[in-house]
């Protein structure tokens, strides 16, 4: 079976790839014209189900899955941002890097170097029956002093719970088992089983 992902973001895409290794995985700038999808929700779920549903329509195939992913990372101290705005922090189009250094002068504003943080990811999958979605969290601190080069965004700045490095310093196997994409995962494999049951 297929799975078109409605993202053009290479991280995740290589992330889903790994995760969904028993799935046909293409992201759907492959199959159909690139185009862009403006998200207007107000929440992670929102977002995902806006995505998957835009690309569902546009790929005009009923026996179509697609999944998508929208997720960002929360910092309770800055009540919650940059949460849904994560790809945006920055401006519109700004660059991962600008992101992160945004987030970190912000802690440095509040004469932090670390403080709790969370990763969320909402998850959709949308078909001929329907939109469904799920999610997954990952915990731990967000530091003022990033460091690393693995992951993507703001992993050089998310020590995770358990851990005493950057997700940029860790093997990105901790990634793998442990993160709020993973975690969702789990559940969206349930789903796109029970989705993709041929009827008896
Ligand atoms: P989206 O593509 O609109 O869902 O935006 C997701 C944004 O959240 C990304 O561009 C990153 O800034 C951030 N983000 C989400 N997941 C991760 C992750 O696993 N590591 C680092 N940053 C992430």
């Amino acid at each position: 079976m297929r799975i078109v992902l409605a993202s053009s973001n290479r991280g995740k895409i290589a992330e889903f790839k790994t995760c969904l290794s028993e799935y046909e995985v293409v992201s759907f700038d492959e199959v159909i014209e690139p185009f862009d999808i403006e998200e207007s929700g107000n929440s992670f779920k929102e977002n995902a189900i806006i995505k998957s549903r835009a690309v569902f329509n546009k790929l005009k195939d009923g026996n179509a899955v697609v999944l998508s992913d929208d997720s960002g990372i929360s910092v309770p101290l800055l009540d919650g941002i940059p949460g849904i705005y994560s790809a945006r922090f920055a401006g519109k189009g700004a660059r991962a890097k600008d992101n992160l250094e945004l987030l970190v002068k912000k802690l440095k504003e509040k004469n932090v170097q670390t403080t709790p943080a969370f990763y969320t990811a909402a998850i959709a999958i949308s078909t001929a029956k329907g939109d469904f979605s799920v999610h997954g969290w990952m915990y731990g601190l967000a530091t003022s002093n990033p460091k690393g080069e693995n992951g993507f965004g703001y992993d050089p700045m998310f020590i995770p719970e358990g851990f005493d490095k950057t997700l940029g310093e860790l093997d990105e196997s901790v990634k793998e088992k442990f993160s709020h994409r993973s975690q969702a995962l789990i559940l969206a494999k349930i789903l796109l089983k029970t989705l993709t049951k041929e009827k008896r």
